[in-house]
């Protein structure tokens, strides 16, 4: 490119995925700007992602391979890291077999990148052991939708949330973590005040101020709230009796598990811990409304029932025939940016590429015969909590971990260290030259970052876009697709001599029309996108799949092989662990509006500090009185897993009985503030996705 011509890509922090226009301006600074066109954000950018030009710089990258030797990591030319890469995975796999092996990848990859990880594992080495983070932010919203409609599908788009005449937010701060959609609903809410935006959250966040009713649900209740509201919309004849009975079945089925103890709204009211005049407005503002939409996020999907907790959602869109139309439908807030586009490749251990089901033969021989790939995956791999237990077990003896901190993030995380001290070979890909994970490396591969690489992601709303780079490649960093198709043919394996990631795209686009994976239902098919030449592949323009629908469901058909969507019963069930005497509060965890993960990125930006500048541990004042700790100074909090210090606050949105603590900080940012140490490694039995917003704690002086 040339001085002072803009380059539009898109944003790598949160799920919005919202358009950028990046200008490098003569002196070598770089403008960003928002893309007036994409959109996603039509012009918008939040702090963060105003702040992008700030993060650019080369400090405390990762820019020349290393490989441990004497137990110290020195610098290694990309032949010797490489090959070090694929003699020890090679080795280990005829040894051991190929589940001996794993990969942890991130949705910070691009798709092309993820795309050739996923076929890597699945179709070369023949073992679905490639999870992601992905696992702990979306994956109760994947299951979910599998199980209502079929497929893994957003059925909506952002533009419902402007037409809905009634948003409920369910366990997400929207303003913090979402904040271009948040501002979205704010200007409709100016324009039409009688908008009515529902926050349903433990929490009184930033995203309650602009609510006209606000539920502050005890943490773990939202199936027995959604649950109710099913009974509810059943007694008061709302229910859709013709969309019903002509495109869906198990209504009978999930209203007689919800009556079991959900059929009386006091009693709800009770269990959620909510003023029952309160929770009864809801119900009855939402019985009253036809265009509403429910946008949920990772208070509902980081939980051990958080696959119920979606259900019983989608129960009540289903129940009243709001989906797949304009201003209505449940909705998924993705976390990652490229969370979505990782699930379409099958970047999930449990998942194909394609959206096709590793579990149906007919699907796997599909994905074989188009790879022709000598072996295919035919059982689930582990996923992200139990992968770091068989390593930490020593069933896993090598994972390469791309693009992703778990030493921070995964909970458990002391448990993670245990794992990566033990495993015969820790590869870590990354951008970062000191993260907290990379420490534990036998060998460190240098990564392209954001502006530097290229390639395409998918956001919330089945968007795909385009990141361009716009730098050139600093040191010896390379893309994460060419690294992994060079360790792929040193181990001898065909189909990996993509030169670009047009061509990853391309094969990946084929792929998903190939056969239609022998499912007719299937929507996943990006075959008119097949075939693009590298000019057209990069001018690609923001579309929704597939093929531009806006939103899907509206006819009544879904991808269920009976066309039909499944209502499914939700039991409630409480978080498997709870407060005793040892550990009397619930820790709840999240983000801060100008950080993203583990900072590795936002870090470097000193106005994205200036907004909270330190970890914090936000604890009601009475109970800060009750356990000895006061505001300003030092509190350890302590669970069964593991324990973590940082300064008391009380900043006022938070309930007697739970503290906050956000998931930034970390050893590697100076603190002792690593919260993913204190979370409980329970996982939800159906999605795998953990526990974060409840674990069992104390706290006392530090
Ligand atoms: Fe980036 Fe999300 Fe902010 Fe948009 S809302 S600029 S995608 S962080």
């Amino acid at each position: 490119m040339t001085s002072c011509t803009p380059v539009k890509t898109t944003c790598p922090y949160c799920g919005v995925g919202c358009g950028v226009e990046a200008t490098r301006l003569p002196d070598g600074a770089i403008r960003i700007a928002g893309d007036t066109n994409h959109p996603a954000n039509q012009g918008r950018l939040c702090v963060k992602g105003s702040a992008l030009g700030d993060t650019l710089d080369l400090d405390k990258r990762l820019l020349q391979p290393q490989v441990r030797v004497d137990g110290v990591l020195r610098r290694a030319s990309w032949d010797a890291a490489l090959d070090q890469v694929a003699g020890g995975l090679r080795a280990i796999i005829n040894e051991h077999g190929p589940d001996a092996v794993a990969l942890y990848v991130s949705g910070q990859l691009l798709t092309e990148d993820y795309y050739v990880a996923n076929k890597f594992m699945k179709g070369y080495v023949g073992s679905a052991n490639i999870d992601t983070n992905s696992r702990l932010c979306m994956s109760s919203a994947v299951a979910g939708h599998k199980r209502a409609f079929g497929e893994d599908i957003v059925p909506g788009c952002y533009e419902d949330l402007e037409l809905a005449d009634m948003v409920v937010l369910v366990g997400s701060n929207t303003a913090w973590c979402h904040p271009i959609l948040f501002q979205r609903i704010t200007r409709i809410k100016e324009i039409r005040p009688q908008m009515k935006l529902v926050v349903i959250d433990p929490r009184r966040t930033a995203t309650c101020e602009l609510a006209d009713l606000h539920l502050p649900v005890k943490p773990g209740t939202d199936v027995w709230l959604f649950n109710g509201l099913l009974c509810y919309l059943a007694k008061e004849g709302v229910i859709a009796d013709d969309f019903v009975t002509r495109h869906s079945s198990g209504l009978d089925e999930a209203l007689a598990a919800a009556h079991v103890d959900c059929g009386d709204p006091l009693q709800v009211a009770a269990i959620c811990k909510v003023d029952p005049q309160a929770l009864l407005a809801f119900y009855q503002a939402f019985a009253a409304t036809r265009k509403v939409v429910t946008a949920f996020s990772q208070g509902v999907n980081q939980s051990s029932s958080g696959t119920d907790k979606v259900n019983s959602i989608i129960n009540c869109h289903l129940a009243t025939g709001r989906i797949g139309q304009p201003g209505m439908g449940p909705f998924s807030l993705t976390g990652q940016p490229n969370a979505m586009g990782g699930r379409e490749v099958g970047g999930l251990a449990n998942m194909l590429a394609a959206h096709l089901d590793l579990e149906k033969p007919l699907h796997r021989e599909a994905v074989q015969t188009f790879w022709d790939s000598p072996r295919i995956a035919d059982k689930p791999g582990l996923k992200a909590v139990d992968l770091f237990h068989a390593i930490e077990a020593g069933k896993v003896k090598a994972v390469w971990i791309i693009a992703t901190n778990p030493l921070v993030s995964m909970p458990d995380a002391d448990q993670v260290r245990r794992a990566l001290d033990k495993c015969e070979l820790v590869v870590v890909s990354d951008i970062s030259a000191g993260s907290d994970t990379n420490a534990h490396a036998d060998v460190l591969l240098p990564a392209l970052g954001w502006g530097e690489k290229d390639g395409t992601v998918t956001n919330s709303e089945r968007r795909i876009s385009r990141q361009r780079a716009f730098l050139p490649a600093p040191g010896e960093a390379r893309a994460d697709w060419d690294v992994l198709c060079d360790v792929a043919r040193r181990m001898g394996y065909a189909g990996f001599d993509f030169t670009s990631p047009q061509a990853i795209f391309d094969e990946h686009a084929r792929l998903s029309a190939f056969r239609n994976g022998g499912d007719t239902k299937r929507l996943f098919n990006l075959g008119h996108l097949a075939g693009l030449d590298a000019a057209r592949y990069d001018a690609l323009a923001p579309q929704q799949w597939p093929h531009g629908q806006a939103r899907l469901f509206g006819d009544g058909r879904f991808a269920h092989a009976d066309g039909r969507a499944r209502f499914v019963p939700t039991a409630p069930r409480a978080p498997r662990n709870v407060p005793d005497e040892g550990y009397p509060l619930i820790l709840n965890t999240g983000r801060v509006r100008d950080q993203w993960h583990t900072m590795t990125r936002t870090g470097k930006a000193a106005k994205l500090s200036g907004h909270i500048a330190e970890a914090f541990i936000d604890i009601h004042p009475q109970d800060a009185l009750l356990y000895s700790v006061r505001e300003g100074e030092l509190a350890r909090i302590t669970s069964a897993w593991g324990a973590m210090v940082a300064r008391v606050v009380h900043g006022g949105g938070i309930a007697r009985g739970q503290v906050f603590v956000p998931i930034h900080w970390s050893d590697a940012n100076a603190s002792d503030a690593r919260v993913g140490a204190v979370v409980n490694p329970v996982v939800d039995p159906v999605s795998g996705e953990p526990e974060f917003k409840h674990t069992p704690v104390r706290i006392e002086q530090f």
